[in-house]
């Protein structure tokens, strides 16, 4: 559309990028833009899901998750995608449901129990996604301390999301003392640099 036209009257002709108040387009402009319309649509049944102590792209991961909005093998099927198999890459014991992929395959429970272990929480027994990613699968008397625990078990659905998309994609998954390590490493890099005046160990 613009081909051949050209800027004309002196130069008073000029782009001008319309979602700016004074008109000039800038990257860190465009992503707080896209910031707040994606986080406009993260709410749920009750109310806004955010977690300030994790980077916004596992914010989005947990809502995606809650809002079941997986690429799981079953997902895909419903949309009609035709796929070899609907069965679970990593175990193949059952169809690829997001519950089977994130909580009873054998080895996300491995995972989720060596992360209650971790947490002095006991064993692993609570079996609704929905409870886990609200953080509440542990009582806690403060509302940080709720948010802490939360973070630390999105972090661990999203290593094993992570661990199920190695294993479709590069062969490979790890075993869970592994996926307790980088979980632990990870979460700790995350909400300690976010905790501000908070000393983490
Ligand atoms: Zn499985």
């Amino acid at each position: 559309m613009i081909q051949g036209f050209e800027l004309g009257f002196g130069n008073r002709d000029r782009w001008r990028w319309s979602a700016a108040s004074d008109d000039t387009y800038t990257v860190k402009k465009m992503c707080s833009i896209m910031e707040q319309q994606v986080f406009a649509h993260i709410t749920d049944s009750d109310g806004i899901l955010r977690n300030h102590f994790l980077p916004k792209k596992i914010e989005i991961f947990a809502w995606r998750v809650i809002k079941r909005k997986m690429p799981v093998r079953s997902e895909l099927d419903k949309r009609g995608i035709d796929l070899h198999s609907v069965r679970c890459p990593l175990c193949d014991d059952d169809v690829e449901s997001i519950e089977h992929c994130f909580i009873f395959c054998k080895s996300s429970m491995e995972i989720w129990e060596r992360v209650h272990n971790w947490w002095g929480l006991g064993a692993f027994t609570n079996l609704s996604l929905n409870e886990i990613l609200r953080g509440n699968t542990a009582a806690y008397t403060t509302c940080e301390g709720k948010l802490i625990w939360q973070a630390i078990e999105w972090v661990c659905a999203y290593f094993i999301w992570k661990n199920r998309n190695n294993k479709v994609f590069h062969g490979k998954s790890w075993c869970s003392p592994v996926a307790l390590n980088e979980i632990q490493i990870k979460s700790f890099e995350w909400i300690s640099v976010r905790a501000k005046k908070k000393k983490l160990d």
